[in-house]
Parts: C-alpha cells; sequence; structure tokens
C-alpha cells in the first residue's frame, strides 16, 4: 500500500510518501522568524502558504500521482490548534477530491512507533525529547501510558530558552551542543527527578544566575547537558525496567544531541538493552511517522475513519489514544 502522510502540529508542515515500510519521500516546510516563538495564526498561514506545492514537489520525487495514493493519513494531535487545523482541511480535502480513505493518528505515538518501521523493534520504549514535548511512553496493559514527562517545561523550550537568554538564537539546541563541546567543566545544577517526571525550571532560572556571576557559557552548556541528560536517562531507564522492555527508541528534535545519544547507549548496553537511534530528518517531526502509524491503524480497522471522528485533537494525551490496531 501506498500512504501520504500529512503532519502539522506545530512549526513543521510536511508531506511524506511510503510503500509499506519504505520510505518513497519526506519533505517538510519549517516556520521560522528571526525573534523566535510562534504565533499560532501566523504559523497556520505558512502551512497553508506551502502545503500544495510541498504535496507537488514530494510526488515528483516519489514518482507517484494522487491515484496511486491508498490511503490519506494525518496528524490529529496534540499539537496547535491553527496548525492542525490547516493539516487535517488539506488531508481531508485530498480524501474527498481522489476519494480516498483517511485516518487521523496521534503524534507522539507515531514518534515511538516509527521504530517498528525502521528497526522492527516491536515493543520499546520512547524517550520523546522535542520543543514543547517530553515523555517517556511504552505500550502496556491494553494502551499506551505515559511513564514519565515534564511536570513544567519542554526540554527542548527549556533548552531554547536558555540560549535566546546567551543571545545564541533559535533553535539553540545544536548551538548548546557545540559550545558544550569545548570543555569538560562541569558545576552543579539542580537536577530534579521527581519519580518518574522531570522538571526544568528551577535549573533555568539557576543558569541565569550563574551566567550573570561570571560561569562562562561553555561551562553551562557543558553542565546542562550532563545534567538534564542523566535526568531523562534516569527515567528512560526506570521506564524500561519497570516494562520489562528491552529496547529503547529515540524522538524528538533534542534526540539529535549526540551526547544524549552517547548517554542512552552507555544505559543501554549497562542493562543489556537495544538502543534505537532513528536518522536525523525522522528524528524530528515528520510526516513518513503520520503516514507509517497511519497504515497500521488502516490495517487493523479495514476502513478509514468516519468523516465525523475526523476533529482535530489539540489536547489528546497520549494515554488517551484508543488503540485499535495492536
Ligand atoms: P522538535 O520540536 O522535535 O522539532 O525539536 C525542536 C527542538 O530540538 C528545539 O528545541 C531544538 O533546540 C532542539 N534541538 C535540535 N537539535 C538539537 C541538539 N543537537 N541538541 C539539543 N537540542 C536540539
Ligand atoms: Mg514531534
Amino acid at each position: 500500500m501506498i500512504v501520504l502522510g500529512i503532519e502539522s502540529t506545530a512549526h513543521t508542515f510536511g508531506i511524506g510518501v511510503i510503500k509499506e515500510k519504505k520510505i518513497l519521500v519526506n519533505k517538510r516546510d519549517l516556520f521560522t522568524t528571526e525573534e523566535g516563538g510562534m504565533v499560532p495564526a501566523e504559523v497556520a498561514d505558512h502551512h497553508v502558504d506551502v502545503c500544495d506545492g510541498l504535496l507537488k514537489k514530494a510526488l515528483i520525487e516519489a514518482k507517484i500521482n494522487m491515484n496511486d495514493v491508498d490511503l490519506i493519513a494525518f496528524s490529529q494531535g496534540p499539537g496547535i490548534g491553527h496548525c492542525l487545523k490547516v493539516g487535517a482541511f488539506f488531508a481531508r480535502a485530498l480524501s474527498l477530491k481522489y476519494d480516498k480513505p483517511i485516518v487521523g493518528v496521534n503524534h507522539c505515538v507515531a514518534h515511538l512507533e516509527l521504530g517498528s518501521m525502521l528497526f522492527d523493534c516491536k515493543d520499546s520504549v520512547l524517550l520523546y525529547v522535542s520543543g514543547a514535548n517530553t515523555q517517556v511512553i511504552a505500550y502496556a496493559g491494553g494502551t499506551y501510558r505515559i511513564f514519565g514527562e515534564t511536570l513544567d517545561m519542554g526540554v527542548g523550550n527549556f533548552i531554547d530558552a536558555f540560549a535566546r537568554y546567551l543571545g545564541l538564537g533559535f533553535p539553540g539546541g545544536p548551538k548548546i551542543e557545540k559550545l558544550a563541546s569545548k570543555t569538560k567543566e562541569f558545576v552543579k545544577l539542580p537536577y530534579s527527578v521527581k519519580g518518574m517526571d522531570v522538571s526544568v525550571g528551577g535549573m533555568l532560572t539557576n543558569m541565569k544566575r550563574k551566567y550573570s556571576s561570571g560561569v562562562s557559557k561553555e561551562v553551562l552548556c557543558y553542565s546542562v547537558q550532563e545534567t538534564l541528560f542523566a535526568m531523562l536517562v534516569e527515567v528512560a531507564e526506570r521506564a524500561l525496567a519497570h516494562c520489562g522492555k528491552k529496547g529503547l527508541v529515540l524522538g524528538g528534535g533534542v534526540a539529535c544531541n549526540k551526547r544524549l545519544q552517547e548517554m542512552c547507549k552507555i544505559m543501554c548496553i549497562e542493562r543489556g538493552a537495544t538502543l534505537y537511534v532513528p536518522p536525523n530528518d525522522v528524528l524530528v517531526d515528520n510526516a513518513v511517522m503520520i503516514a507509517w502509524l497511519g497504515l497500521q491503524k488502516f490495517s487493523a480497522q479495514g476502513r478509514g475513519d468516519a468523516y465525523n471522528s475526523l476533529k482535530i485533537r489539540p489536547y489528546e494525551r497520549t494515554d488517551d489514544v484508543k488503540v485499535g490496531w495492536k
């Protein structure tokens, strides 16, 4: 089956096409601003502006036309309502025009299930660290469960907020990673793991205070990576232990960070688990994972979703997803 995926939960508008497990094309267009930050209506305007052009390019690159598509899948939530609406509307319009079945899927679950497409790992824990989302998710007892999450800010947003404070620009993650590689001098920062959850607000305040009292950018960047990633690895490891699972999949833009990958690798080796790191272009928000989860859902249901169930779900929690395809 050929599946066309559409992603529009936040700044990325993406079109991906897969044929079973083969990626035919993975295209994306990112909303960007000089100042950083996102005004929902402006991001949605961006998605409206690029959607048809990106689809045309994707079809050419995949060497198919819309008649070859067997299924349309779109991200139904969670995300920014304005942005989700553009993807949902575009998907529905294509479904109606070309008479194709359509399914809506959950973006966070799509990051997890991508592991089964890329690596054939059936039942892993996902460490999902993006701008807005920080969750440790696994499938257990018939549903997707959040085993740990941030109690305040998403880890990516936290990194970006600190980078903005240092005047490094947006996105801050890659710049922090580069500065961190210049030293091994460590200053102690608040390490905040509460049960299975993490909290980063205190660390942001503490780092700002240290910076104004003369601690260098490099030392702070190194220390934040060591502290923050250790917190994430601790929670991910406890989820692996609790679920008795043997695989850890990474997802989200922050997971592009090589030091985070290295720390996860060490933890997995020590406990006899396997680490699965998708390539960067599918670690970040992408429509290939949407297409893949759409295919799972469609295959299990034997049909597309009813049109009256295609409303966007901006606040959908991972543990609210009704699972009919496992
Ligand atoms: P996403 O929301 O999944 O698109 O991820 C975006 C977030 O990933 C932003 O907050 C970036 O700063 C962060 N990010 C991207 N690359 C890196 C990196 N190498 N290290 C840390 N964070 C990163
Ligand atoms: Mg994402």
